[in-house]
């Protein structure tokens, strides 16, 4: 089922190689018709406008938006006491490898009496988008709060869509996550009609009012994306998430169903997800095709798995070594990338473009997903080239305070008032030679 493409005996540049291996991709312009209309209601007619949207889309209309205290309270403690304490774990995974990710200020000293300083200031008020269509994601809570709470953000809201089978609230197990991470403000909006609303704000059906955020992260839908793209003016944006992937390098030192596994781990997500094995081994390749036939049958999202397994996104690519492999991911530049080969920390060390890499047998992407403390909102569609995963880093600005004295001032002033001159911006000259008695020596 996995589409074989064999570059053994190839050269390719790296350009070559994105166009010849599979790779999905999500065609954002083709729902902006469905979505321009939402955010334009919601922005003029706020909360009622989420609420007919919620309506049409999730089927349920909840009595507010924001929910109540004493529910998100009640999901904590009717949590099943196995997920809590999974919940807990992996909250306090991600903190502990957050929380190393601070950055203090810098201060620079550039002359006598002239510094410039770097100061790290946290966004004020953020909305972190967890999606509930499909699924239940109490573990995008984890990886979406955990960052913003260490960055230092101070206000965060939490939007999942309302579910019909829970009174129109979001589902009991994401409240629960809200609960456990300390956050109490959480909206029942799903979908485009969310992304608009923490960006707009509006006044909820009791009066309460939905303050507009500074900046939205989190993954959903594709009609999710869109709106982020659409509002990505008003407030700030994380990233275009787009189809979950992986990408295994592997060679024959690789077991054979724990590869299979990990393919169809990552197919479980999505129709579109992409599962892509690099190896220099075609018996290898063969072993874990036999192996990916027999674990699906008895995987509960088969049809899922199948369709996402035999899409033109996945696939198996043949090398003819593992340096090859290496040029090979480098170009693909997958969400999540395995190294499963001999010397895997030496190979993964050569690995430049990845959202998170995961190295050798014992590290697969479901412990990432959950546990291993690191992020699970990751670059997708080959933009982990240029960008990466969230962190306390996307939460933070950076801020430049230049603090320099007259003489420090006078002392570069003739280099500012020939810049200035050179740009034809003689004003900017006569800015400091005015603090000198000299105004006009710029021109
Ligand atoms: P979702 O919350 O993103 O979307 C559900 C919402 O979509 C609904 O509330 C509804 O308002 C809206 N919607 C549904 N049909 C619509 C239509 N026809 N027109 C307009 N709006 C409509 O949940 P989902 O659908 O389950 O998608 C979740 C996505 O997030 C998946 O693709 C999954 O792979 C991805 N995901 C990614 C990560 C990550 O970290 N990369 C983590 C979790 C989930």
């Amino acid at each position: 089922m996995l589409a074989r493409t064999d570059l053994r005996g190839s050269t390719l540049s790296t350009a070559m190689l994105r166009r010849v291996l599979p790779r999905g991709g999500t065609d954002i312009e083709s729902v902006l018709g469905t979505v321009t209309p939402v955010v334009q209601a919601i922005r003029e007619r706020g909360v009622a406008a989420a609420l007919d949207y919620g309506e049409t889309f999730d089927h349920v209309r909840p009595a507010t938006v924001r929910v109540p205290s004493d529910r998100i309270i009640a999901a904590r403690d009717s949590l099943d006491p196995q997920v809590r304490a999974a919940l807990i774990e992996s909250i306090d995974r991600a903190r502990v490898v957050h929380s190393a990710q601070r950055r203090t200020d810098v201060r620079t000293d550039v002359v006598p009496g002239g510094a410039v300083t770097e100061r790290w200031i946290p966004v004020s008020r953020v909305g972190l988008y967890v999606p509930g269509g499909n699924a239940v994601y109490p573990s995008s809570v984890v990886m979406n709060v955990v960052p913003a709470q260490e960055a230092g953000v101070g206000s965060i809201v939490v939007t999942s869509p309302p579910q019909a089978d829970f009174g129109g609230w979001p589902h009991p197990t994401v409240l629960a996550a809200c609960a456990l991470l300390g956050v109490d403000e959480v909206w029942a909006v799903g979908g485009a009609q969310s992304i608009a609303l923490l960006a707009y704000g509006g006044t909820d059906t009791d009066g309460t009012e939905l303050e507009p955020v500074d900046m939205i992260t989190g993954p959903g839908n594709i009609y999710v994306t869109a709106a982020k793209r659409l509002c990505r003016s008003v407030v700030g944006i994380d990233s275009e998430a787009g189809p979950t992937e992986i990408a295994i390098l592997a060679d024959d030192s690789a077991d054979p169903a724990f590869v299979a596994a990990d393919l169809i781990s990552q197919a479980e997500h999505d129709v579109l997800a992409a599962s892509v094995l690099v190896t220099d081994s075609e018996p290898f390749a063969d072993a874990v095709e036999a192996a990916v036939a027999e674990q699906v049958e008895s995987t509960k999202h088969r049809e899922r798995v199948l369709a996402a397994l035999s899409g033109s996104q996945s696939g198996v690519v043949l090398v003819d070594d593992v340096d090859a492999g290496v040029d090979v991911v480098n170009a693909y530049a997958a969400e999540h990338l395995e190294v499963q080969t001999r010397s895997a920390a030496d190979v993964a060390a050569r690995v430049r473009n990845a959202g998170a890499v995961f190295v050798g047998a014992y590290s697969p992407v479901s412990l990432g997903d959950y546990c291993a403390g690191s992020n699970h909102v990751l670059p997708t569609s080959g933009s982990a080239r240029y960008s990466s995963g969230l962190s306390v880093q996307t939460f933070l600005k950076g801020v430049h305070v230049i603090d320099y004295d007259e003489q420090a001032l006078q002392g570069v002033s003739g280099h500012v008032v020939a810049l200035s001159s050179a740009e034809d911006l003689p004003a900017h000259g006569d800015a400091v030679t005015v603090r000198f008695g000299r105004a006009g020596a710029g021109r």
